[in-house]
């Protein structure tokens, strides 16, 4: 198998490949990125063979280097505001589909979501992301409105008005254009997964196809526009996850999320097990070598299941906060979590200070 230009040994190989990694000749930044600009990863078998590796070091050192050459030291800080957690959808591994009648619903009024984004904002997030199940109540219409107030919180900062992304799900082509011209800039729309039978599985109330039609919808309408999947999901195969990698990179992502499942013990997938944080990471670091100037999150699901892991030496560069009030915060259970009480400023610098910690800027 060929990767940036290098031949390496097959996971039944190990020792050889160890071998061969030791003495790799890649000795400086420059000689490795140049590597990089070579890799072959070209099918689904290609991605799952590397997926595969048992030693993934020096992959994940080729993915950090390319962070590094592409998108520099900076980790871009983004509030997350969950505003509504209605959801008329059925995707069966998460809390808030609209079969599970074990949370209690909530919407946030538009001055709600306008006063907590214009806290963020003065706490120096400079991108806000609006989140939120496929609640019907909020129309283009009323999403429109809401950005348009968020985009109005200027002069808090000298950097301009916030960047507004949006998380809102499938929208038809016409409604993300309006958006668009209210003033969102960004539009996060997971893919969660590239197999269309498991798709099928995953979401009786939906189709992998519309999904990609909504993402391309997003793109040609001019958003920056991301995707992301899941690791781990009952039935999926590592060629499912290169399924996954190069979705993104057909689809030329500026964003992608990529994380660990967590089971929901309130969905149809209760008492499955998780997916690998180690697999999640491997994940993130090949779309780094895919799209080098992507924006690549670290996930909550990720953060969760691994909080003491080095969170920035894999090729992401993004990190998202929420900052929905407390009232609210609990109720948005895709997956069953622990949250502190929520404290915009306090949080925002021990985010500050977690991301120095590992020798990066915050932004
Ligand atoms: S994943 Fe999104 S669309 Fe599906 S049930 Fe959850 S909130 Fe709704």
């Amino acid at each position: 198998m060929t990767v940036y230009g290098i031949v390496i040994p097959s996971a039944c190989h190990c020792l050889q490949r160890d071998l061969f990694f030791e003495n790799c000749a890649i000795k400086t930044i420059k000689e490795t990125i140049m590597a990089v600009k070579d890799i072959k990863l070209d099918t689904p078998q290609d991605i799952a063979e590397l997926l595969d590796l048992e030693d993934f070091g020096q992959i994940y050192r080729l993915a950090d280097q390319v962070r590094n050459e592409h998108m520099g030291d900076t980790v871009h800080m983004r509030a997350i505001i969950e505003f509504s957690n209605v959801c008329k959808r059925q995707c069966i591994y998460c809390g808030l589909n609209k079969s599970n009648r074990e949370i209690s619903r909530f919407r946030m009024s538009r001055r709600e979501i306008e006063e907590t984004a214009r806290q963020a904002v003065m706490a120096g997030y400079r991108t806000v992301v609006l989140q939120s199940g496929e609640d019907d109540y909020f129309t283009a219409e009323r999403l429109g409105k809401i950005v348009g107030d968020v985009k109005a919180l200027d002069g808090f900062q000298d950097t301009g008005p916030p960047i507004v992304t949006l998380s809102c799900g499938e929208l038809t082509r016409e409604e993300y254009a309006y958006l668009k011209e209210k003033g969102a800039d960004r539009y996060l729309l997971k893919h969660e997964t590239a197999d269309d039978a498991l798709y099928s599985r995953l979401h009786p109330c939906g189709e992998l196809k519309s999904r990609i039609n909504c993402l391309r919808d997003l793109k040609e309408v001019g958003y920056e526009t991301g995707s992301g999947f899941m690791i781990g999901l009952p039935g999926q195969s590592l060629e499912t996850v290169g399924k996954d990698l190069l979705l993104l990179k057909e689809l030329s992502c500026e964003m992608a999320g990529i994380g660990p499942f967590i089971s929901n013990p309130k969905t149809p997938l209760a008492g499955e097990q998780n997916g690998s944080t180690e697999l999640a990471r491997r994940a993130v670091a090949i779309a780094r070598l895919l799209l080098p100037k992507a924006n690549l999150p670290v996930t909550t699901s990720l953060a969760i299941l691994a909080p003491e892991e080095n969170p920035f030496d894999f090729g992401a560069n993004v990190i998202m906060k929420k900052v929905t009030p407390d009232e609210y915060k609990e109720a948005y259970e895709i997956y069953p979590a622990e949250y502190s009480k929520t404290n915009i400023v306090r949080d925002k610098k021990e985010l500050e200070e977690k991301i120095r910690f590992y020798n990066r800027v915050p932004k």
